[in-house]
């Protein structure tokens, strides 16, 4: 096992930002993502319109790719591993994976955050079947869906709506409380969309995969129901990766222990912004070069 300086692990927007800022200071990283891919969540997003400095809103899966380009600047390329758990070593960190795994004086972990359950009965065996947690997974399963039910009242719910309605869909969005969580344009977008309607106080129970697609069992003003769709999906929050890669960690902070960073949502613990991730990446991308290379004081 050779030891390495900078691992980064995630190629997300935060894991991104960290690898070009790392290879500018003169530190070529290794990025290593499970999906092999660059982008991260980001690349779910029907448009993105608040990353600074946009000539014009660009879609996720476009975003994703001008990531993947900047990296190419850079000559950083991403190695496609899956990483179990980052452990202490003398003078650095043991990087796990389903191989030999790596060391490294210093770890960028950015590997973002995992769905929150529905917590329904036989959930995992539904999951890429019928039932999904990011559009665009459900997307390349069935590219032109005709009826879709979206359950989750934040923001994350509502872009995927767009997206699919955009594909081609008419979108159920069922939202468990008696208001939704999101403001502004995304939400006028929505309800101002022919092909989306959102029912508040409506609550999942149940799920089935039955002919042609699924059987949701809800709950609505106390009448159970049942609703048919090709497709269900899933967007009720997420929450951190960074409890399964590292022991105990401080969710909301950057410097996690001596040469081991956590930024973007893996550090928020949940959905946050592009922007966000973007900063956190650069940060971390500062500090673990100065630990990697200490500058010589002369
Ligand atoms: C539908 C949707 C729309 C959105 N729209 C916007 C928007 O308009 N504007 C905005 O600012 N934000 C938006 N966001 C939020 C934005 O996508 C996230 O905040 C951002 O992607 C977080 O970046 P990240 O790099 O921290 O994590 P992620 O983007 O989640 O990237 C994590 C990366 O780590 C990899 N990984 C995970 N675990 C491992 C492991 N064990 N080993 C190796 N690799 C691993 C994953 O494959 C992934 O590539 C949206 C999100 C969604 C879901």
């Amino acid at each position: 096992m050779g030891k390495e300086r900078i691992i980064i692990v995630g190629a997300g927007p935060a894991g991104c930002a960290a690898a070009v800022q790392c290879a500018r200071l003169g530190v070529k990283p290794l990025l290593l993502d499970s999906s092999g891919k660059a982008g991260g969540l980001v690349a779910n997003a029907f448009l993105v319109e608040n990353y600074p400095g946009l000539e014009k809103p660009l879609t996720g899966e476009v975003l994703a790719g001008r990531l993947a380009e900047h990296l190419a600047r850079f000559d950083v390329e991403i190695t496609a591993q899956t990483v179990s758990r980052v452990e202490p070593d003398p003078g650095g960190w043991i990087v796990r994976t389903a191989g030999d795994g790596f060391r490294a004086r210093c770890v960028i972990l950015a590997t973002g955050t995992v769905p929150r359950s529905l917590s329904i009965p036989g959930e995992r065996d539904l999951v890429s079947r019928v039932l999904f947690y990011e559009v665009r997974d459900l997307l390349a399963a069935m590219p032109s869906p005709k009826k879709i039910i979206v359950v989750g009242g934040g923001e994350s719910s509502f872009d995927s709506s767009l997206r699919a309605a955009n594909a081609g869909a008419s979108v159920s969005i069922l939202v468990r409380s008696d208001r939704v969580r999101v403001r502004g344009r995304l939400r006028e977008m929505v309800t101002g969309h022919p092909e989306i309607s959102v029912e508040l106080n409506t609550r999942l129970i149940a799920l089935k995969k039955v002919d042609g697609g699924v059987a949701a069992t809800v709950i609505s003003a106390d009448c159970e129901s049942l609703r048919l769709a090709d497709a269900l999906l899933a967007a009720v929050g997420r929450k951190s990766t960074a409890s399964l890669i590292v022991s105990s960690p401080d969710p909301l902070s950057l410097t996690h222990a001596p040469g081991l960073f956590i930024c973007g949502d893996a550090r928020s613990d949940g959905l946050g912004q592009v922007g966000i991730a973007v900063g956190d990446g650069l940060a971390a991308a500062a500090l673990a070069v100065q630990r990697a290379i200490p500058e010589k004081v002369k």
